[in-house]
This record gives structure tokens, C-alpha cells and sequence, in this order.
């Protein structure tokens, strides 16, 4: 198999070849918030956004950068004395604040003794030229991702979960980090209202064909204080089971290009705040799963891609 430990292009592999040890990634809280909720693109945000800004494990948003980092450091140290760090600007839209702020926090974030590289998620409609060419610096002196949450090529989809922009959007930044040469994580949400398998695949071959460095495949979850709770609660869709799932993300990755590195295949929501559904709480015997179930078809990413 082309990559060692899993049937599938892994994050941990991606990152062991490339650096020769193991990279953690430290989520931070960089006190932004976002236009889809401060009233600049919509004041309610995503339909499936928590409070947190969709990153329920980030960090404490009032403490320094430098002191985020070194709290988590900290707690590995011991076990992983010689590995590496990936910061990772997490929740809510961190390209969202005037270029200066941003890059003190970029600069202060890869200053930190250990960090290798800097991951940034954010809105494609965010990323104004300025900001692209502090992304364009940051990508020759780090080893730099900037994420894109697409969730869905499907515009009506788009609508029902609030997302503000459209694809046009998404297809311009999108090709203007990949003519910089910016590594470019997609995310999608398998399992969204309205979207039964042919849907969701057709916006898995729509990623694969645009080929980027990386892709996060997220369950649809339902937390708690979201106006998709409200939704669901109202207008109960249909949540997708384990074994569907784990359908799901097989028949995804094999027609994955297997150039893209998969970054997630799960979801994680919190414990505290996860309402549906309740058996993603076993992310170890969902990852299991996939596992099984790409050995039971004798497969793996990319079997038939192209198709
Ligand atoms: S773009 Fe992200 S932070 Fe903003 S509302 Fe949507 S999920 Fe929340």
C-alpha cells in the first residue's frame, strides 16, 4: 500500500514523509470573529455554527498566542520530546482583521520554538489582495495551509445552511492560492439537510478534480445552541447512521484523487454540545470502520479515480 499506515493519503503521513517525525497540530484562538456573523455578510452565521466559531477544542482566546502554544506544548513535551508543531488558527475566519494584526500574530505564531508550519482556516470571501500577498510571504518562509469551508458545491444547499457566498467565490480564491502555490484544504460536510449520497459525491468529485493539497470530510452534527438545532428540532432530516457514514467517506475516498491529503474523516463534536448524532462520539470505532470497510472492498483512495 502507497501509504504505510492507512488505505488512505493520511495527514500523518503526509507530514512524517515530509518532516521525518511526528507534527502535532496546536489549535489557537486568534480572537477574530467573522463577517457571516458580525453583520458584514449575515448576523447569524452558518447554520451549524456553535459559539465557538465551529473549533470546540481551540484554545483560550485570552491568552497571548505565544502562551496558547506553549500550554499545549507543555502537555506533550513528555511523551513527544522531539516532535513538531503545526499552528493551527482554528475557529471562526482568521484572515478576518487588518493585514498588520495579522501578521503579528502569524509571525508570533511560527516564532515559537518548535512550530513548523502554519495552518489558517478561513471564508474564501475573505482573503482580500493584501492578505493574499502576506499569505504569499508566509508560504515561502513556512510550511503554510490556508483552509476553504466549502461544505458543498450545491447552491441550494448553500442557502439552507446560511453559508454567504457562492461558489464563483469559492472557485476565484481558490485558484488564486493555487497560482501562489498556497497548499489549500477544502472542507465538506457529509450528511447536510436536503443532501443524500449522489449530492455529497458530486461535490467530493467536484474537490478532486480542482485538486488541492488537502481535504476535511466533517459529519453533519447537530450541537446544541445552533439555529440547526432549532431546524432540526422543527424539521427533523434525515441523520445519516454509522454504517451510512462509513459508506459514505469509503465511496468518497476511492474516487479521490489520491494526490490530496485527507485531513479528516470524522467529525468532533464536543461531548457537552452534540445532540445528534450520539454514536460520532466514538470517533476511534468510526475511524475503525473506514478501515474495515475499504479491507472488506479491497480498496483504497483513488481506486477509481479518474473514473
Ligand atoms: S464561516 Fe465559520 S465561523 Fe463563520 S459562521 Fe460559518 S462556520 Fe461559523
Amino acid at each position: 500500500m502507497r501509504w504505510i499506515d492507512k488505505r488512505y493519503h493520511t495527514l500523518n503521513y503526509e507530514l512524517k514523509s515530509t518532516f521525518g517525525c511526528k507534527v502535532f497540530k496546536l489549535s489557537i484562538d486568534g480572537g477574530f470573529t467573522c463577517p457571516n456573523r458580525d453583520g458584514k455578510v449575515g448576523s447569524s452565521g452558518c447554520i451549524f455554527c456553535s459559539e465557538s466559531g465551529s473549533g470546540e477544542f481551540a484554545s483560550n482566546r485570552n491568552l497571548d498566542i505565544h502562551s496558547q502554544l506553549e500550554q499545549q506544548v507543555d502537555l506533550l513535551m513528555e511523551k513527544w520530546p522531539s516532535g513538531k508543531y503545526i499552528a493551527y488558527f482554528q475557529n471562526f475566519t482568521n484572515t478576518y482583521s487588518d493585514v498588520t494584526d495579522l501578521e503579528k500574530k502569524y509571525e508570533s505564531a511560527i516564532s515559537h520554538p518548535g512550530v513548523i508550519g502554519l495552518a489558517i482556516a478561513t471564508r474564501p470571501d475573505c482573503i482580500p489582495d493584501d492578505v493574499l500577498s502576506l499569505l504569499d510571504s508566509l508560504n515561502k518562509k513556512t510550511y503554510l495551509w490556508v483552509e476553504l469551508g466549502l461544505q458543498t458545491m450545491h447552491e441550494d444547499t448553500a442557502k439552507v445552511i446560511r453559508r454567504g457566498y457562492d461558489i464563483e467565490v469559492f472557485e476565484k480564491t481558490f485558484s488564486k492560492l493555487k497560482k501562489l502555490g498556497i497548499r489549500t484544504v477544502v472542507h465538506l460536510i457529509l450528511g447536510l439537510p436536503g443532501e443524500y449520497r449522489a449530492k455529497i459525491l458530486q461535490s467530493v468529485r467536484y474537490v478532486s478534480s480542482l485538486n488541492p493539497y488537502g481535504v476535511k470530510l466533517h459529519l453533519m452534527h447537530v450541537l446544541k445552541n445552533t439555529d440547526l438545532e432549532s431546524y432540526y428540532t422543527e424539521s427533523p432530516f434525515h441523520m445519516l447512521s454509522k454504517d451510512e457514514y462509513i459508506g459514505l467517506v469509503c465511496d468518497s475516498l476511492e474516487i479521490l484523487n489520491p494526490d490530496i491529503t485527507v485531513h479528516r474523516v470524522t467529525g468532533d463534536g464536543s461531548k457537552d454540545l452534540l445532540i445528534a448524532p450520539l454514536w460520532s462520539l466514538d470517533k476511534r470505532s468510526v475511524l475503525n470502520g473506514i478501515d474495515i470497510e475499504l479491507k472488506r472492498r479491497d480498496s483504497f483512495q483513488g481506486k477509481f479515480f479518474p473514473e
